[in-house]
């Protein structure tokens, strides 16, 4: 079963919190019980299998079969590796390499497998209904979900985006997916704007009526949904696995997970990996210029009143950070009251500070660090030259923050560093990166050949030819006209 972050809502199915999203009332859905398990027994299984013995444990009420065909996804040919996640070493420490899906960030090791349990909660619930999914994007979400719910029935799919603050190639990823049920908007916002007006929309009573009286019920793709986060949970397990597999680790030992983070759901699926029993020793949380977690682990304040910068890594171009409200839920005790509280003060004032006796325990789970554009540029350089290796700007950021850790603390544990995306995806600021301004003149889609031919990398499958896909038309409007969209575009009366 699952609890609300805020305590306003009764114990649901898990089936139940995927379909909801999220809390009607405000708040996050979280497991009622955090399940432990024995690493070792998954030793000999292969990505699918892992994935299935890991989310059985947390949603057994959907149809029987549901994950036994949802987790195909990792050996049916659309991720570009046989290994969907696979472990590389680089300079010392193990890449966890989540790009190698269809739209060549690590969204789709997730949202892949979200069409099948949404599709089976519903199912599971025996509603007759189709499925309105509202997804706010920084870039990478948007194409992964588009892509994972492109034409499965029974199901609808909006994405809002902030206008201009995508990159060239994430824009147009978005608008080629095609599909008979997927729409895509673009904000004259950023993306704090657009999460905060689908949140809006969800908790809209009156809208939820209007849906219903036309069969329809709303649901997330954003990582707000369980749903998202639990095959996240699943690549931790595998990161140690490997580790242990290429004798990096000893078994037992722990290992130490560097995040690049934005909406806090990466990193808190390490967190319940760890809660789970995995031997995870230190979880660092990277943030790019736009500090607020940064901020908020040296003071215990967290304010998103401050100024918003785009950055070279948009997906991490947040300020205010969903799934930090489960994080919180969990170390304060699991305390709704304060929980509610805080993230009430945060959407009224725009900032909450917690006592002393939480902001330690934040710190004991976790440590944050950052970094600025100059740090992720020359990572992204320094990485290449002596590695040979490419990092997107959000992996570099993860590198810097890591690198500046191991520095000052001397700590040696094996670590394991989550590559979001493949540096194609940003080619652009990587060839800037490591070949110089001369090309900060190239175009994005000129920058993806140049940089395959300057490296001798493969240029993702997905990302090839993208320039001549027909696109889609793209809706533009201001945050507060979204519902007003969706009435015109989806409701009769
Ligand atoms: C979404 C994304 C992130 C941030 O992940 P969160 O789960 O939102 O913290 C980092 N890097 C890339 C490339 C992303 O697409």
């Amino acid at each position: 079963m699952y609890l609300s972050t805020r305590g306003n809502i009764d114990a649901q199915t898990s089936a139940q919190a995927i379909a909801l999203g999220m809390v009607p009332q405000g708040g996050l859905f979280v497991p009622q019980e955090i399940p432990c398990v024995d690493w070792k027994q998954y030793a000999n299984c292969s990505y699918a299998e892992l994935a299935l013995q890991i989310m059985k444990l947390y949603c057994g009420d959907l149809p029987a079969g549901t994950l036994e065909e949802a987790v195909k996804v990792y050996g049916d040919g659309r991720f570009d590796t046989s290994n969907p996640a696979p472990l590389v070493e680089v300079g010392g420490c193990g890449m966890l390499e989540l790009w190698h899906g269809p739209t060549a960030a690590f969204k789709d090791m997730a949202l892949q497998v979200l069409p099948y349990l949404l599709t089976a909660s519903i199912k599971e619930l025996g509603l007759d209904v189709e499925v309105l999914i509202l997804t706010a994007t920084s870039g990478d979400t948007g194409k992964a979900a588009l892509d994972g719910f492109k034409d499965v029935p029974g199901t609808r799919i909006v994405v809002f985006y902030p206008d201009g603050g995508v990159s060239a190639v994430q824009e147009r990823q978005m608008v080629t997916t095609g599909g008979g049920n997927t729409f895509v908007v673009a904000v004259n916002g950023n993306f704090d704007e657009c999460q905060t007006a689908v949140k809006k929309i969800f908790s809209s009573e009156e809208l939820r009526q209007k849906l219903n009286a036309n069969h329809m019920v709303f649901s997330s793709a954003n990582s707000i949904n369980w749903g998202r986060l639990l095959p996240q949970i699943v690549y931790y397990f595998w990161a140690y696995l490997e580790a242990v597999r290429l004798g990096r680790t000893a078994a037992e030992e722990k290992i130490n997970i560097v995040v690049p983070t934005g909406n806090f759901g990466n990193i808190l699926a390490a967190y319940y990996a760890k809660r789970m029993g995995l031997p995870l020793g230190k979880l660092i949380c990277a943030s790019n210029k736009n500090n607020v977690l940064t901020d908020f682990f040296t003071a215990g304040t967290y304010e998103s009143n401050r100024p918003f910068y785009l950055t070279s890594s948009p997906s991490m171009d947040i300020l205010i950070s969903s799934n930090f409200e489960r994080f919180l839920f969990e170390v304060s005790g699991r305390d709704a009251g304060k929980t509610s509280s805080w993230f009430q003060r945060l959407s009224s004032e725009g900032k909450f500070s917690v006592d002393p006796d939480t902001l330690t325990a934040c710190r004991e789970n976790m440590i944050a660090g950052w970094t600025d554009e100059e740090g992720v540029f020359e990572t992204i350089k320094k990485v290449y030259e002596e590695d040979n290796y490419l990092l997107d700007p959000h992996t570099a950021v993860a590198m810097k923050v890591y690198n500046d850790y191991r520095e000052n603390s001397g700590d040696k544990t094996f670590t394991v560093l989550t590559s979001t995306a493949s540096p194609f995806k940003f080619a652009q600021s990587v060839l800037t990166a490591i070949a110089g301004d001369s090309y900060r003149e190239c175009g994005p889609w000129e920058a993806l050949t140049r940089l395959s031919a300057l490296t001798g990398w493969d240029i993702p499958s997905g990302l090839q030819g993208l320039r001549e896909k027909p696109a889609q038309k793209v809706y533009r409007c201001q945050p507060e006209e979204i519902t007003a969209y969706l009435e015109r575009k989806f409701l009769k009366d």
